[in-house]
């Protein structure tokens, strides 16, 4: 900076009295202020206050806190013990038409590394928090909560959170299939609707969100030799999965994929490690990608 354009600038900066003026304030960020804010703003009847404690962003649901503690959303008592548990997935999720993910050189050199084929997932996830959300602990209140609805005609069992979504999602594609052939022909090559099923994630030990019904699979008759689920793929022998080109893969059409965004759903799809038939209701995930819209 040349001395005249300090001249220039010292008057702006310095205050009437001449004392240097104090620093503009910049609120600090805590962890998990946009993750623990998406869950309130997607379960409001659910989520009755946000707040800051112990530096970090805390929620509160049935009267009882739960600590953002590094992505594990854990009660107090749980709080010491974080890293026993693995962190909720949030995806960094991307709204908009499909596109097989171009990863970075370190993600790559990770996938090489590992043989997911043969790999057991040990790693636990802290069940709390999700089980007080949806008010499902067990096989038991499971079964006792899931209801029976429609999507895109086809029967399914879900949690009650998610029969209003899919009736929306039901009325829009409906609308779609009226002048869009394409999208007829794939609603009537969907064979069935995989929704509740109490069980957990494939080669893990997690419980896996179709056993809170907040999970469905939409199984067509044939997946036309297509790739459809990422562990399949690996354990037919095709080592590099992830590069697998958009046509090799069986897929779900931009235009539905967009209907269920819409209401709250992600699309497995768009995983790395993807699961094409897979649709998951994390209305968080798509507040934390962009906005929900048409509501
Ligand atoms: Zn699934």
């Amino acid at each position: 900076m040349s001395f005249f354009a300090f001249l220039y600038i010292v008057p702006i900066f310095s205050s009437p009295s001449g004392s240097p003026s104090p620093a503009p304030f910049v609120p600090r960020e805590f962890p998990g202020q946009d993750e623990v804010h998406a869950f309130a703003q997607a379960y409001p009847s659910r989520i009755t206050a946000t707040r800051v404690i112990d530096d970090q962003w805390a929620l509160e649901m049935d009267g009882r806190w739960y600590f953002w503690a590094e992505g594990r959303l854990l009660p107090n008592e749980e709080r010491a013990q974080w890293e026993e548990y693995v962190s909720i997935r949030f995806y960094n999720y991307d709204l908009g038409p499909f596109e097989v993910t171009q990863l970075s050189p370190a993600t790559v050199a990770r996938l090489e590394a590992q043989n997911p084929a043969e790999t057991f997932d040990r790693r636990i996830r802290f069940n709390g928090f999700f089980d007080s959300l949806y008010q499902v602990n067990s096989r038991v209140s499971a079964d006792r909560v899931m209801v029976r609805t429609r999507i895109l005609g086809l029967s399914v069992r879900v949690h009650p959170l998610l029969v209003d979504p899919i009736r929306r999602v039901n009325r829009r594609v409906g609308e779609l299939v009226k002048n869009n052939p394409a999208i007829q022909t794939f609603v009537q090559s969907l064979h069935q609707a995989h929704g509740y099923n109490w069980r957990n994630i494939a080669n893990t030990l997690r419980r896996s969100f179709h056993s809170y019904g907040t999970a469905i699979d939409l199984v067509p008759y044939t997946y036309q030799r297509r790739q459809v689920y990422w562990l399949w793929a690996a354990q037919s022998g095709i080592d590099r999965w992830w590069e697998l080109p958009e046509t090799e893969r069986w897929v779900v059409p931009d235009q539905i994929i967009e209907a269920f965004e819409a209401e709250g759903f992600i699309w497995g799809g768009k995983w790395v490690s993807f699961d094409n038939i897979h649709f998951e209701y994390r209305p968080e995930v798509i507040f934390l990608s962009g906005s929900l819209s048409n509501k």
